[in-house]
């Protein structure tokens, strides 16, 4: 689960969306989002998981605090994903023993309480980038690559890799003519 803190509107639009582009395409299970409601950004992640299938949520959440609270009490280790942390490359052995994780990426600043209700402040190295940059190295390092294999279930469309050009398949139309 990923929790993005701050969101503001028109200002975030852009980076939310991409980041809960990401979190989906690489294997989180959903998003939690604080700050301004945005039904814009909830119905642009709800056409892509109605094209491209899977269970991905977006969730908006008034009290971020409270949420992590509650997923402490039920057993997830809270990573704070900042460029002050402690680098992956020295805690990746000690991350990859933790089943259930909140996965933290602030905006632009993030309130110091954060930084100590987390169980682990990581940095993505010691520069500053992205949130979007940081989360998808997170996720490829702690699903070591497999999450790019995942498939996504009752998609409209599914991509079939090809060397050259490009090659969808509308599912929809395969099962009417009973190729699937
Ligand atoms: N000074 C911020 C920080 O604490 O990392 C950078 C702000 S950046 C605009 C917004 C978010 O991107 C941060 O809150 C953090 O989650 C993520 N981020 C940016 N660079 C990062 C890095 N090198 N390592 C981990 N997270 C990073």
């Amino acid at each position: 689960m990923i929790l993005r803190l701050g969101h503001r509107i028109p200002r975030d639009q852009r980076v939310s969306t991409h980041l809960a582009l990401a979190a989906r395409a690489l294997g989180a299970e959903s998003m939690y989002y604080s700050g301004m409601r945005d039904p814009e950004l909830e119905e642009a992640i709800d056409k892509v998981n109605r094209l491209w299938g899977g269970s991905f949520k977006l969730i908006y959440v008034d009290d971020p605090f409270r949420l992590i609270e509650e997923l402490k009490s039920d057993g997830y280790k809270i990573v704070h994903l900042t460029m002050y942390g402690v680098n992956i490359n020295n805690i990746i052995d000690e991350l990859l023993k933790i089943d259930k994780f909140l996965v933290i990426v602030g905006g632009e600043k993030v309130p110091k309480e954060f930084f100590y209700i987390s169980n682990f402040n990581v940095s993505i190295g010691t520069q500053p980038h992205s949130e979007i940059s940081a989360l998808a190295i997170f996720l490829d390092r702690i699903f070591q690559g497999a999450e790019l294999d995942k498939i996504f279930s009752q998609s409209m469309y599914k991509i079939v890799e090809v060397k050259k050009g490009k090659k969808v398949v509308d599912i929809s139309s395969l099962k009417e003519s009973n190729l699937l």
